[in-house]
Formats: C-alpha cells, sequence, structure tokens
C-alpha cells in the first residue's frame, strides 16, 4: 500500500500539429485535470523539447509531484527522455508512465471528436496505472549470453544461424534424430521444386 499522498502531473503534448491537429488537447488536459491524485495538467507544444522537460523538472520542485503522466507518442521515442527529466529533478524515474496519444490516436483516427474521445481514456488509464507504480532501482547483473534454441525445424536452424552471425554462441537442440523437422520429409518444394532437403 502507498502511505505517500499521490500527487500526479500530466502534460498534454501537441507535437506541433501531429497531435493537436486532430486532438483537442486542451479538453484533455481539463479532463485530467479532474482525475484522482492528479495535481495539475498541461499541454504544451513539444514536451521532449528542453523548455518542455524543464516544465516538468520544475513543476516536480514546485508542486511536490512524485508521479508523472506524459501523453504524446510511442514510449519508443520518449520513455527514456522523460525518466531521465524525472531523474533529474530527483523523482524516481519509474514513477512515469507515458499514454501514446500520437501512434495510437492522432494518426490513426481523423474525427477529432473521437480522437480526444480515446485521448481522454489513454490518458486516465495512464494516470490510473501510474498511481500504483513502485520506485524501482536499475541493478547490472552477470549474464550468459549464449543462446539455447529448441527445435531444429526450418525455423530453428534459421534463427540458429542468424544467431551465430551475430557472434552468439548457440545450443540447438532437436528430440528427432535427425534436424530439419517437416520440410527433411518433403520431396520437392513449390513453385521452383527444389529438392525439400
Ligand atoms: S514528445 Fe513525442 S509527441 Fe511530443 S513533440 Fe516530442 S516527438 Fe512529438
Amino acid at each position: 500500500m502507498n502511505l505517500t499522498k499521490v500527487r500526479t502531473g500530466v502534460y498534454i503534448c501537441h507535437c506541433g500539429t501531429n497531435i493537436a491537429a486532430t486532438v483537442d488537447v486542451k479538453a484533455v488536459a481539463e479532463f485530467a485535470q479532474s482525475l484522482d491524485g492528479v495535481v495539475l495538467a498541461r499541454d504544451y507544444s513539444y514536451m521532449c523539447s528542453d523548455p518542455g522537460q524543464d516544465l516538468i523538472k520544475d513543476d516536480i520542485q514546485e508542486h511536490g509531484l512524485n508521479r508523472i503522466v506524459v501523453a504524446s507518442c510511442s514510449p519508443l521515442m520518449h520513455e527514456i527522455t522523460f525518466r531521465r527529466a524525472c531523474e533529474e529533478a530527483g523523482l524516481n524515474p519509474f514513477y512515469f508512465q507515458m499514454a501514446n496519444i500520437r501512434e495510437h490516436c492522432s494518426w490513426v483516427i481523423d474525427d477529432m471528436v473521437l480522437a480526444t474521445a480515446k485521448a481522454k481514456s489513454l490518458v486516465e488509464a495512464a494516470v490510473r496505472r501510474v498511481y500504483h507504480h513502485q520506485p524501482l532501482d536499475m541493478r547490472e547483473v552477470e549474464m550468459n549470453p549464449s543462446v539455447l534454441v529448441v527445435g531444429a525445424g526450418i525455423t530453428g536452424i534459421e534463427a540458429a544461424l542468424r544467431l551465430a552471425d551475430a557472434n552468439k554462441k548457440v545450443h540447438l537442440v532437436e528430440r528427432e534424430p535427425s534436424i530439419g523437422g517437416h520440410m527433411a520429409q518433403l520431396y520437392k518444394t513449390f513453385p521452383t521444386l527444389d529438392c525439400a532437403a
């Protein structure tokens, strides 16, 4: 159970017109402001820019925020950026949650009413989720980079060869006496009539 009072900051990114042309970002920010645990909600033109990140950092310091939600692009693009911003402001970076309202919303929905409704749902889900986040520490552990591939059919063989090309040590195991799987049982393959084996 979390004994610290949750104080969430929500940031809705315009991404220029990438999001703002299809999603009513002000309406989403207003909606976010009404959610449980949310202390402030803002919209801003480019959240990943330095001024955008500074907005988050300053709010963490000034308003004692302990959860951050950014509604913008895919986490693949900027999750690390925003986690780092949280960390630089003294907040555990895992108290951060991203909602993808660009690739999952503005880029795939033309209707502003529908896109805004979906953006609100995605933001609400992120706010609810971050509420339950726990602080985590990064650790480095020793690992064995060798790979075990189970099954030496065509897929297994191909996977093993690609891994070996990437300089991994590969253990390829097969329960049958020979490799090749179903492919090895065929006579010829369509359409080239190559010998399957
Ligand atoms: S955070 Fe993502 S959505 Fe926002 S401006 Fe940067 S790239 Fe665009």
